[in-house]
């Protein structure tokens, strides 16, 4: 079969390159392995800053009766300090939380219903050159098939491993980070209050999310967690982690209380923060794939969504037959990524790389408590109020 783009993989970032660029009049296809809707690893806060392109792919007004309740307050829990301060506005809105799998499965219906082809469940699983196309082999359930077009777009994330030459390799340091994500209902925090909490190893994010759903998510290091198991051989790694969090800080405890779980922990990992090229080989890369920040900024859905809306306005003229345009539109996507995003990458790294030092519960958290407004220029520097532009 052919199409004029393969985008491979349905999360936040290849649902909305697909829709966009089915938008613009090309025959596209989407790969997705997993059956939706699917839990997924992460915090599900969405920031405000994604509502026009929300509104301008027509899912705003399903976004926002689904939602859970606006965040204007961020927090900062740490030991037994619960530090509040004031969330900033983009163009006087707010973020909010939806679960993943109300999220991607609205986004892809969004493009199935803008004349996506969806092939679902099915893994891509090889991408070769031939001659002026690229072919895709997606397999399922022990059948394998062979998709073409002239344009790829890799959106499988950065956290699985494979053969595909988009994925990345393999690592194994003791200062991996892991991600941890449950759901949990009738616990105690205010609805507009979405904390970050620290713990030793590692740190976290609670907000509330859609039907009364409490998100919690957490990353923490390889060796913390490894030790937190040896010490609770009875309980899975996501109960062992979170236990670990709850013995060390106070606000998730008195959130949480006995509540368990509501569907268990989910587990992804480990985490590659950082920026990668976001076109190389011929593919063009979007969402964690091109570059990923350290979720304690909870950034990673809005650049996700974003990232693809930027390739799709550098692709929009370009015929794909021509190597050298598709080159030019490749070095003109990786530019306008690096100025929307590097600098939320930047700082999410420097706020991981002070909040993992030894003692950061005991020394950091009294400067925060003194000085609550360093949380609202951190959520700015962090990108809650950077507009995409021509979007306001
Ligand atoms: C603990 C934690 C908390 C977080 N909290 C937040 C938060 O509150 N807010 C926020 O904005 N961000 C948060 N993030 C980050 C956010 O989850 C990611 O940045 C976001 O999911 C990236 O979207 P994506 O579309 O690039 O990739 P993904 O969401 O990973 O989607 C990739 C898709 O590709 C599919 N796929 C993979 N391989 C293949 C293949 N070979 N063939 C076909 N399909 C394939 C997968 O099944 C998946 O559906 C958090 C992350 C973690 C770890």
């Amino acid at each position: 079969m052919m199409f004029d783009v393969i985008v491979i993989g349905a999360g936040p970032a290849g649902s909305s390159t697909a829709l966009a660029l089915a938008r613009q009049g090309r025959a596209v296809a989407i790969v997705e392995k997993s059956v939706f809707p699917r839990r997924k690893v992460c915090g599900e806060f969405v920031s405000a800053t994604n509502l026009s392109l929300f509104d301008t792919f027509g899912v705003g007004e399903a976004w926002r009766a689904e939602a859970g309740p606006e965040v204007r307050r961020v927090g900062f829990f740490a030991g037994g300090r619960k530090i509040e301060a004031t969330m900033p506005a983009a163009s006087g809105r707010y973020g909010r939380a939806l679960g993943r799998d109300l999220l991607d499965t609205l986004l892809l219906s969004a493009a199935r219903n803008a004349g996506v082809e969806v092939f679902q469940p099915w893994q891509a699983i090889d991408i070769a050159r031939e001659e002026t196309l690229n072919a895709v082999r997606i397999s399922s359930g022990g059948q394998q098939r062979l998709l073409r077009a002239h344009a790829v777009v890799a959106a499988h994330g950065s956290w699985e491993q494979g053969r595909l030459p988009s994925q990345l390799p393999k690592t194994q340091r003791p200062d991996d980070l892991f991600g941890f994500k449950a759901h949990f209902r009738d616990a105690r925090l205010a609805t507009d209050l979405m904390p970050l909490f620290i713990f030793p190893g590692g740190y976290g994010g609670m907000v509330w999310s859609d039907h009364g759903r409490l998100s919690i998510s957490c990353c923490i290091r390889r060796d913390v967690l490894a030790a937190a198991r040896s010490r609770h051989r009875d309980l899975s790694a996501g109960e062992a982690a979170f236990h670990h969090i709850a013995v060390s800080c106070r606000g998730v405890a008195e959130t949480v209380g006995n509540i368990a779980p509501d569907g268990g922990w989910l587990a992804a990992g480990p985490i590659r923060p950082g920026i990668r090229p976001a076109y190389a080989d011929g593919i063009f890369r979007v969402g964690n794939l091109a570059g990923e920040s350290h979720p304690i900024i909870a950034e990673g859905i809005s650049m996700a969504i974003q990232s693809g809306w930027l390739l799709a306005a550098e692709l929009e003229d370009v015929g794909f037959l021509n190597r050298a345009a598709c080159e030019a539109a490749g070095r003109r996507y990786s530019a306008a990524w690096r100025k929307q995003f590097s600098l939320r990458i930047a700082a999410a790294a420097g706020f991981a790389k002070i909040l993992a030092f030894p003692g950061s519960v005991t020394a950091i958290a009294p400067l925060v408590e003194r000085l609550p407004g360093i949380l609202t220029f951190g959520a700015r520097l962090s990108g809650k109020t950077t507009i995409v532009p021509g979007l306001d």
